[in-house]
């Protein structure tokens, strides 16, 4: 049996909404990475499944290795379709606010999300929810805003409209945000989950080789390259550091999101407790962060550069010139050392 996480008041308060509301918005993070559409699109296919008017609406596009996920088609990019998403936003009953904890995540929405009328519910795993929303279901101890979604279903009594897409949308979050069930994976409950979802129907190694078994060739490429020729370790901070500049990025055809990954695979180095991994874009500075064992990220980002996250996976931006972010990581680490052990 799933035991129960989420307060049985929010449960029934927001399964109230569901049965009574039938324009449903659905909205995640800038940069939506697997956690974010797969928890988007399974609460999608799960509420086309009971009959409602849907839409999932993105503060920009997400990467091409997730645009094979069921449903993708019908989101809308806000990037791209400005009006349709704000007047989507404007008419909703009921918006869900998903695997985000402020406003400030969703960058262009927030305003639009903000002034609309509609009801409104956060779904997420990060620390801290901004209260906004008029039902805030937040669980930083679940690994994925995916696997919230299912608990989720499931509290309500309907997890007979959980279909395969759906199914497999959960999936695909809960296996991203946990790198393949690499780290915060140690829930049993998480392995009860994947039983049903499988009695479902989904194909779990299917949707891993569609995750990680599909990089263009000038993404593997570059792997090798920002890993032979632009990794620096600082020993003494257990510490490595990956730059790549916009010029350097260019060379290799990039795709969005194909530098999703690089900031993990220093972490296989066992005096390594501590990636980071800056990119330079168009007209900013990306950062991202990982750790193994102890070591804050999330701190650090925040502290640092003004981002957050999570203790083991954070990121962040730094609007200047690259040399400038790396000179501020740089100058960073040693007021860290002590938690870098
Ligand atoms: P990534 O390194 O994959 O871009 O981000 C890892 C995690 O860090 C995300 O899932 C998100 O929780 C958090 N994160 C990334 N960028 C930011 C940011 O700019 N601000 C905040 N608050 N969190 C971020
Ligand atoms: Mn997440």
């Amino acid at each position: 049996m799933l035991n129960k996480v989420i307060a049985e008041d929010n449960i029934q308060k927001a399964k109230k909404l569901v049965l009574n509301y039938d324009k449903i918005v659905i909205v995640t993070h800038l940069a939506p990475d697997g956690d974010g559409m797969g928890s988007s699109l399974g609460l999608y296919h799960f509420m086309m499944e009971l009959g409602k008017e849907v839409q999932v609406i993105v503060p920009n596009d997400y990467p091409a290795f997730l645009h094979w996920m069921p449903g993708s088609k019908s989101v809308v990019n806000a990037e791209w379709h400005k009006r349709v998403s704000e007047s989507a936003i404007a008419n909703a009953d009921l918006i869900f606010c998903l695997d985000f904890n402020t406003l400030k995540r969703i960058a262009q929405l927030e305003d639009p999300v903000r002034k609309s009328k509609a009801k409104k519910i956060l779904i997420d795993h990060h620390l801290s929810p901004e209260q906004f929303a008029n039902i805030t279901i937040s669980h930083p101890e679940i690994s994925s805003t995916s696997e919230l979604i299912f608990r989720f279903i499931c509290r309500m009594g309907m997890y007979e409209y959980v279909n395969e897409p759906c199914a497999e949308c959960i999936y695909t979050g809960m296996m991203t945000d946990t790198g393949a069930f690499t780290f915060n994976s140690n829930s049993s409950y998480i392995y009860y989950i994947i039983s049903e979802l499988l009695q479902k129907g989904i194909d779990k190694d299917f949707i891993y080789s569609k995750i990680y078994n599909q990089y263009a060739e000038g993404r593997v490429r570059m792997q090798g390259y920002v890993l032979y020729k632009k990794m620096k370790i600082f020993s003494e901070y257990k510490t490595s550091l990956i730059v790549l500049s916009e010029e350097e990025h260019l060379r290799f055809n990039p795709e969005r999101g194909d530098t999703e990954g690089f900031v993990n695979i220093p972490l296989s180095i066992g005096n390594v407790v501590f990636s980071a991994f800056i990119r330079e874009d168009k007209d900013v500075v990306r950062v991202s962060f990982r750790s193994k064992g102890n070591f804050p990220t999330n701190q650090f980002a925040a502290e640092v550069f003004g981002g957050g996250g999570h203790l083991n996976a954070s990121g962040g931006e730094f609007y200047g010139k690259l040399e400038d972010a790396v000179k501020k990581f740089e100058e960073a680490l040693p007021a860290y050392k002590h938690l870098l052990e």
